[in-house]
C-alpha cells in the first residue's frame, strides 16, 4: 500500500511493506498530496512497495494507501 512523503522525510520504514522508490503525484510540488509524517506540511511524493513499483513501470498511475480514505495518483 502507497505512502505519501515528501523528500525531506524521505522513504518511510513501513511495518509490514518495504518501500523502493518515490515518484511525483499529478502536479507535484504543486500538489494537493501532504507529507503524511506528523508535523510535516510539505508537498509529498507518493512511496510505492516492489509490487507497486512495478505495477508503475508497467503503466499503472493510481495507488492505495492502507485505509480506503482516498487514492494517489501519479504523473
Ligand atoms: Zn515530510
Amino acid at each position: 500500500m502507497a505512502l505519501a512523503r515528501c523528500k525531506k522525510c524521505g522513504l518511510p520504514e513501513g511495518r509490514t511493506a518495504v518501500y523502493v522508490k518515490m515518484v511525483k503525484p499529478v502536479g507535484y510540488p504543486d500538489t494537493a498530496l501532504v507529507c503524511g509524517k506528523a508535523g510535516c506540511i510539505n508537498p509529498a511524493l507518493i512511496c510505492l512497495n516492489e509490487e507497486e513499483w512495478k505495477e508503475y513501470q508497467s503503466g499503472v498511475r493510481i495507488f492505495s494507501p492502507p485505509t480506503a480514505a482516498c487514492k494517489f495518483r501519479a504523473k
